[in-house]
C-alpha cells in the first residue's frame, strides 16, 4: 500500500481538498449529467437498461469483485424463466425500447439456456438493444453461434488477465475471426456501446477489453474484495437509481448495480408490476436522498466512493472533470487496499459492477 501523503498536520487540508472535489463534482459533473437525463425532484425518466441477473455465479477470480469465486457467498440461484417471461412481457406493454443486458455481479455465459432468455427479449421487444457483457472464459463456439442466432446486438468481452503480455485466449480468438463474420459482416460491426440512435438496431458491437484481474476499483458500497471504503469519499449524487433496474435472480429488485446482496430492496418482479416499483415510495425515497447529495442516508451509499455517473455517452465536461479528479485523488489519496488473505470469503458487512466498469 502506499503510504498517504496527507500527515496529521494536513488533515485540514485534506477536509479542504475533499469539500473542494464535492463542490467541483456536483457543478461540473453531476449537474451536466442530470440535466442531459432530465432528472429532476420530480418523477424519474424511465430506466434506460434492465439488468437481469439470471444466475448468481461467476466463474472468474477478480481481485476487486465479490462475486468472485474465492469471495462468494450467495446461493447459486438461477432465475425461473416464467419470471423471465413475466417482466419482458412488461416491458413489451410499454414498447419498452432501452437495453436489456444479463449481468449484474455475475457471469451471464454460466446460464445454460441463455439463448432461449435472448430470443424471448429479441421477439417480444425488438427495439430493445440486447447486450451481453461477459469475461468470455466460457464463450465456446457453439454458444456464440446460438446467441448470434438469438438476436444479440452486442457482445462485449472483458478480458481479464494479470500478465501484460498474455496472448488473447484461443475461444476469444475463434469468436472474433471464425464466429462472428458468418453471422455479420465486418462493415456493420463496431466498437463500443449502444445503438447509435435510440430504438436504432443496425450495427453489432463487439468489443474486447483487456482489464487487469488485480485492479484496485470502487468501493461497491464496502463491498469491494480489496478496497477499504472511506466514507468521506462518498461523491454525493448517484445516477444509478435513476437509469437501471437491476432485478437478480428471485425477483428483488436492489438499489443499484452495487447492492450485492439485493440487500436494499426496492420491490419483487415477482409479486408486484415493473412500473409499480420503479415509481415507488423506496425508489422514490433513494432518490431524494441521492438528489441531495445525501449519501450518508443509505447503509450502502455511505461506503460508496463511486463518482455518480458512468460513461460512456455523458457530457464531455462530466468526462473530462471526473477523469481529472479520478488521477488527482489516486495521487494524493491512495486506495486503502486490502491484501487478498485479509477478507474471509463470506463477508457480508454491507448487505451489499462497474466502478467495475462491466
Ligand atoms: S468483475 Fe465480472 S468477471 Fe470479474 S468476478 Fe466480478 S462478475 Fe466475475
Ligand atoms: S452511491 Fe453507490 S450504493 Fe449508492 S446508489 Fe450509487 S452506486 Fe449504489
Amino acid at each position: 500500500m502506499m503510504p498517504s501523503p496527507w500527515s496529521a498536520p494536513a488533515t485540514i487540508l485534506e477536509g479542504t481538498y475533499l469539500r473542494a472535489r464535492r463542490a467541483i463534482t456536483a457543478v461540473l459533473v453531476h449537474g451536466p449529467r442530470q440535466r442531459q437525463l432530465g432528472i429532476h425532484a420530480g418523477d424519474p425518466p424511465l430506466f434506460r437498461t434492465v439488468f437481469f441477473e439470471l444466475r448468481t455465479r461467476c466463474n472468474s477470480r477478480c481481485r476487486f469483485c465479490a462475486a468472485a469465486v474465492p469471495y462468494e457467498s450467495r446461493p447459486d440461484a438461477t432465475m425461473p424463466f416464467a419470471l423471465y417471461e413475466k417482466v419482458v412481457e412488461e416491458l413489451a406493454g410499454i414498447d419498452y425500447r432501452g437495453q436489456i443486458a444479463y449481468h449484474v455481479n455475475s457471469e451471464p455465459l454460466l446460464v445454460p439456456d441463455l439463448d432461449r432468455f435472448v430470443a424471448f427479449a429479441r421477439a417480444r421487444l425488438p427495439r430493445a438493444w440486447v447486450r451481453i457483457y461477459t469475461n468470455g472464459q466460457a464463450l465456446t463456439r457453439s454458444k456464440g453461434e446460438s446467441l448470434l442466432r438469438a438476436g444479440l446486438d452486442e457482445l462485449t468481452v472483458n478480458w481479464y488477465t494479470s500478465g501484460e503480455d498474455a496472448p488473447l485466449p484461443r475461444n476469444l480468438v475463434v469468436f472474433r475471426d471464425e464466429v462472428l463474420p458468418r453471422y455479420h459482416p465486418r462493415e456493420r460491426v463496431r466498437a463500443g456501446s449502444g445503438p447509435l440512435r435510440h430504438g436504432d438496431r443496425s450495427i453489432f458491437r463487439f468489443n474486447i477489453h483487456r482489464r487487469r484481474i488485480d485492479e484496485v476499483l470502487d468501493s461497491r458500497a464496502g463491498s469491494a474484495p480489496n478496497k477499504q471504503a472511506r466514507p468521506e469519499d462518498a461523491a454525493g449524487f448517484c445516477e444509478n437509481p435513476f437509469t437501471q433496474l437491476n432485478i437478480t435472480a428471485d425477483g428483488r429488485v436492489g438499489r443499484c448495480c452495487a447492492d450485492f446482496y439485493f440487500a436494499d430492496v426496492m420491490g419483487n418482479v415477482a409479486t408486484e408490476s415493473v412500473l409499480a416499483i420503479w415509481h415507488g415510495p423506496r425508489f422514490q425515497a433513494a432518490r431524494r436522498h441521492l438528489l441531495r447529495g445525501e449519501r450518508s442516508a443509505s447503509a450502502l451509499c455511505r461506503q460508496c466512493d463511486f463518482i455518480g455517473v458512468s460513461p460512456p455517452g455523458i457530457p464531455l465536461v462530466a468526462h473530462v472533470v471526473s477523469s481529472l479528479l479520478y488521477r488527482i485523488d489516486r495521487l494524493l489519496r491512495p486506495p486503502l487496499e486490502i491484501a487478498p488473505e485479509g477478507r474471509a470469503s463470506s463477508s457480508r458487512e454491507t448487505g451489499c459492477l462497474t466502478a467495475v466498469r462491466r
